[in-house]
This record gives structure tokens, C-alpha cells and sequence, in this order.
């Protein structure tokens, strides 16, 4: 049993500052109040208390070669199964991947990030091989697997349906690569698996113009029209959805995953964030692919605030992007979503709800900005997540 006291919580969905203490037992939020001290007492005085952060997007795998390829094409770099990602992957050991993966969880938990959704390639090996990394960190990596199998063309429905129940027996759910690599029918199958047994079906739509073009050509329908009429229920990027797409992701209650720097890596342009935030899409951040990206979400909200600031030539509250890593992951009330909510737990700060929190220094007066704008390593005090207490830095 430990409290918290003297610092600045951000409470409730809406963040909103409150200078109280918290007591925390057994990795539960039992009590916020100022007269509450009981137990260990850890004193953060003028700290902020943050909620945890979610990463809505990561391919972790790719740890190992960080900033390898930088110009290259999209295809060049990350198409399965030639890109220059798959190519370094196969190339590597078990545990050299391991030993990459560990050191990429560990600057996530020292940058307030606890909970990150992972697209993990390599079939159920490449499943275990993440399993065996976070086993004794204390984070929570929320799987989505996928098979080489799901790229084969010749393979048959049974096969792909036995793989694919195989890998959500392991898994938190599929990340399917795009419409491009994989048939319809692969995908009606993965989806229908997993809604089966309540797990995240996932693909990736709409990254780049092109691809929608081709989309349309093709099939008369963009990549988000088809994702949604196959029933995915969370969406990667949407960089460039049509006008109808939009009112298609908003009227299906489909989960958005946004990855601003990713995008601009790869000079593929800025998710049009707030056309989301106006028709009530669920969005959240996602760093993506760790050789392009390191997967600390106060670098991917900064630039994402001030990237959608000068897109849309218009302010923007640092609070609504601050969200898009925290509480946005968290609403349960949609029962349309309850397989994502049943995976991805709740990370607002309120009584009975875990203790998954990030601790840093006040440094500015606005307390949304000193996470964005401000806090380094060195000010960050503590990430509490899995009832274990990582210290960084003195109080
Ligand atoms: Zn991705």
C-alpha cells in the first residue's frame, strides 16, 4: 500500500488538474483525496500524474534496425515479404530481435508509455519471441499477429483459418499488412475469427493517395470503404480518407490509429485529425515502425500538435492530443468495440481503476504543454503500471 502525495492529477476522462494524493494497493487506484495517507508515502510535491500512455501502433520487430533505409520507397523498405525490414529480420537471430525489442519496451516505460498495440509478424514465432522479451518488464504489449501465410495466394480457406485460430490462440488479435497484399477472402476469415472470441482484427487503410487511387480503380471502392465493409474494427492511418470515408469510419464506431510521424518520415503527408475529432472518431497516436520512429509518444505529440497546428492553420488544445495517448483508449462505454475494450483496459485516472500512471516535473505553468513540450528524460520521475514502481530520476 503506497499514496501519492502533493501532486497534480490529471483526473477523469477530461484531465482535469486536481492537487491530491492517491492511494494505490495491489496496482488499484483506491482513493483520491487530500486527506488520504496511509501506507508507503511517496511525496511528488508539484509533480504531474498523468495517465499512462497507449501506443495505438508499433511494429517492434523492426527494433533491430533502426533508421536502416531512410529515403528508400515505401515498398522498398517495409512491403512484406522483400522489403528491406523483412529481409534484415530473417537475417537476424532470436536474440538479437529479443535484445532489440527489450531495449525499445524499456525507453517506452521511461517515457510514461505502458500499453502499446504491436503488429507482429513472423507467425507464432515471432509471437513467442515478443512474449519472451516483456516477460519480465513490466509492460503490457497488446499483440496482433499475422502469418506469411496470410500473403500466400495459392493457400487454401482451411489452412488460412486454421492459422489463423492457432495465432489468436496466442495473441490479442490480427494485423493484416493492406488490401494490396491480402485477398478479401483472407480477411473475412480473420475478421470473423475474431470477433469469434472477442479479440482486435486490424489493417492498415488509406496511408497513401496512391493506394487509394488504385483502390478505387480497381474496385470501384477506396481501402477504407473495403476495410469497413470486411468489418475490421481498428483502422492504421487513414492519412487520406475520401469525405465518405470519414462518415463511414464515424457511423461504424471503428477505432482509429493515427501515426503523424511516421507519415511524415516517409513524406506521405498529415492525417487530417481534426475532420476525425469533428464526426466523434475514436483516435488514437501510434509511433509505428520503430526503424523509422523511436516509440516515445511525447516526441509523436509534439509533433503532432504543432504538425496539425500549421496543416490546419488553426489552434489546437495541446489537451485533445494529450488524450489521443491516453483516455482515447479507454472509453468503454461503446459496446459496438467491447473486443477492444476487453483488451485494452482503462486507463483513466479514477478511483477502482488500475494504477497505470506516469509521474513527471512540473517545468511549464500549463500542465497538458510540460508533457508535450517539455519533459525530457531526465524530468521524468516514475512509471507505475503492473502494480511495480519504476523510480528514473530523485523526487
Ligand atoms: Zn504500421
Amino acid at each position: 500500500m503506497k499514496t501519492i502525495t502533493n501532486g497534480i492529477i490529471l483526473k477523469g476522462y477530461d484531465l482535469t488538474p486536481t492537487k491530491s494524493n492517491m492511494l494505490i494497493d495491489e496496482g488499484k487506484i483506491i482513493e483520491i483525496s487530500d486527506k488520504i495517507y496511509k501506507g508507503e508515502i511517496i511525496d511528488v510535491s508539484g509533480a504531474i500524474i498523468c495517465p499512462s500512455f497507449l501506443n495505438g501502433h508499433t511494429h517492434i520487430g523492426d527494433s533491430i534496425i533502426k533508421d536502416c533505409g531512410d529515403g528508400k520507397s515505401m515498398d522498398d523498405l517495409v512491403k512484406p515479404p522483400l522489403g528491406l525490414k523483412h529481409l534484415a529480420l530473417s537475417r537476424s537471430s532470436d536474440d538479437e530481435i529479443i535484445s532489440a525489442m527489450k531495449d525499445s519496451m524499456w525507453e517506452m516505460l521511461k517515457t510514461g508509455t505502458t500499453h502499446f498495440i504491436d503488429y507482429r509478424e513472423g507467425g507464432l514465432k515471432g509471437i513467442e519471441l515478443l512474449k519472451k522479451a516483456a516477460s519480465e518488464i513490466p509492460i503490457n504489449p497488446i499483440i496482433l499477429g499475422r502469418d506469411p501465410i496470410f500473403h500466400n495466394n495459392t493457400a487454401s480457406a482451411i489452412n488460412i483459418r486454421k492459422t489463423t485460430i492457432k495465432l489468436l490462440e496466442n495473441c490479442d488479435g490480427i494485423g493484416v499488412s493492406g488490401l494490396n497484399e491480402v485477398r478479401s477472402e483472407v480477411c473475412e476469415i480473420i475478421v470473423e475469427e475474431c470477433f469469434k472470441r472477442n479479440k482486435i482484427s486490424s489493417i492498415h487503410v488509406g496511408e497513401y493517395l496512391k493506394l487509394q487511387e488504385k483502390s478505387i480503380k480497381e474496385t470501384g471502392k477506396t481501402e477504407i470503404e473495403r476495410a469497413i465493409e470486411l468489418n475490421f474494427q481498428l483502422l492504421i492511418h487513414s492519412t487520406y480518407p475520401k469525405e465518405n470515408d470519414i462518415k463511414l469510419i464515424s457511423e461504424n464506431n471503428k477505432i482509429l490509429t493515427i501515426c503523424p510521424r511516421s507519415n511524415g518520415t516517409l513524406s506521405l503527408g498529415i492525417p487530417p485529425f481534426l475532420d476525425f475529432k469533428k464526426n466523434g472518431i475514436k483516435t488514437l497516436l501510434g509511433t509505428d515502425n520503430i526503424m523509422f520512429n523511436s516509440p516515445n509518444l511525447m516526441r509523436e505529440m509534439e509533433y503532432s500538435l504543432k504538425a496539425l497546428r500549421a496543416k490546419y492553420k488553426t489552434y489546437i488544445n495541446p489537451k485533445d492530443i494529450l488524450k489521443l495517448s491516453t483516455v482515447e483508449g479507454s472509453n468503454n462505454l461503446d459496446k459496438n468495440n467491447s473486443s477492444f475494450y476487453s483488451v485494452v483496459n482503462k486507463s483513466v485516472i479514477e478511483e477502482g481503476n488500475d494504477a497505470r500512471l506516469f509521474i513527471s516535473k512540473l517545468i511549464s505553468k500549463n500542465p497538458y504543454l510540460n508533457i508535450i513540450n517539455r519533459v525530457e528524460n531526465e524530468n521524468v520521475i516514475a512509471t507505475i503500471n503492473k502494480n511495480k514502481f519504476l523510480y528514473w530520476n530523485k523526487r
